[in-house]
């Protein structure tokens, strides 16, 4: 069995669509970045990458290239998951941490957990989510996601 473990932040900003986990959140800010900004997919993807030792999400697709510009992160996650098979392994689960002053996750968890899953190719009772408010950290302005995978060797 193999652990992963990754983790991203990213600012909030007026006026994009924020997405999380894939999904299209309403909310009077996104999330900045070169990519769609998507903190959870990113710490996803890293976890993935790092349970088998690859090279980080930065590495395999730097911000420095225009082709990741607005780049759905679906295809970040994708190629992590294609790299954790091709070494040998699959997903026994996910579970995740979001920390954000807004908006409330709760009432859109199932469709977070529900797309990650499919994302994924596991049940989504194999997605955990939870989120947080960032109580005295001071980073109202940040999206924070948290991510562990755990992997098994495929038969
Ligand atoms: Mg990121």
């Amino acid at each position: 069995m193999r652990i992963g473990y990754g983790w991203d932040s990213h600012e909030f900003k007026a006026g994009i669509p924020l997405r999380i986990g894939g999904v299209t959140l309403p909310h009077s800010h996104g999330l900045g970045g070169h990519s769609d900004g998507d903190v959870l997919l990113h710490a996803l993807t890293d976890a993935l990458l790092g349970a088998v030792a690859a090279p980080d999400i930065g590495t395999l697709f730097p911000p420095s290239d225009a082709k990741w510009k607005g780049a759905d992160s679906a295809v970040f996650l994708r190629e992590a998951l294609a790299r954790a098979s091709a070494a040998g392994y699959s997903i026994i689960n996910v579970d995740s941490t979001l920390i954000l002053a807004a908006p409330k996750i709760g009432p859109h968890a199932a469709a977070i957990r529900e797309s990650v899953a499919k994302l994924l190719n596991i049940p989504s009772n194999c997605v955990g989510l939870k989120a947080k408010t960032p109580e005295g950290m001071g980073t109202d302005n940040a999206a924070i996601a948290h991510a562990v995978v755990l992997l098994r060797e495929k038969p």
